[in-house]
């Protein structure tokens, strides 16, 4: 805290200190931006924010965000609903969606299980996919957990849970680099992916 800034000020610098990728200087240069910006649209910005954290839910089948109960692509009639592709988080959806290969819907698990950071099979929506895998008529479900060691251990042991439904199981292929994740990779190495996913045994 500088005394050289007023309190208000010193808080806004502080508040953007905190997002990824800003350090004391960026903070300082944005807070002084805001102050300097037109009364409108620096309010435009605080309502986008409250917009964002009031507004945006979970969609209510597939877990991704959603401002209706239910998200614009489980509410899409030419989705195939027999396939099922299941992603650590939404912005897996994104990246995925980008492609423009994909006509199936999702499944959104919310992370990877991770015991080490507390993080268990229970923390994920897994129970609420074997339910939809029952109850719906699902024909494959495609594992699209980062290809890392992570996503691989949750991709297998939903898969150990859904073998006794008789759902085809497969995972995206492995042009994905080991140890990547589906936020950063390409859109090209993510549609041979998709193409060429393979089942799971
Ligand atoms: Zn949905």
């Amino acid at each position: 805290m500088s005394s050289a800034y007023t309190e208000s000020l010193n808080k806004l610098i502080e508040e953007f200190k905190k997002l990824p990728g800003v350090g004391p200087k960026t903070a300082e240069r944005l807070a002084f931006h805001i102050l300097k910006a037109e009364t409108n649209d620096a309010m435009k910005l605080a309502e986008a924010i409250r917009d964002v954290k009031n507004k945006i839910k979970r969609c209510k089948i597939c877990y991704n965000l959603s401002e209706e109960p239910t998200c614009q692509i489980c509410s899409d009639r030419r989705r195939d609903k027999e396939l099922i592709c299941v992603v650590e988080q939404p912005k897996d959806v994104i990246s995925l969606e980008k492609t423009g290969t994909c006509r199936w819907v999702y499944h959104v698990l919310g992370g990877h299980i991770a015991p080490l950071e507390g993080i268990e099979p229970d923390d994920l929506t897994i129970e609420q996919l074997i339910e939809r895998v029952r109850s719906g008529n699902v024909k494959e479900v495609i594992m699209a957990t980062n290809p890392n060691m992570a996503g691989d251990g949750t991709a297998l042991y939903i898969s150990s849970l859904l073998k006794p439904t008789g759902v085809k199981i497969t995972r995206l292929a492995r042009g994905l680099p080991t140890g990547s994740t589906i936020e950063y990779a390409s859109g090209k190495i993510l549609t041979d992916a998709i193409i060429g996913r393979q089942q799971l045994d």
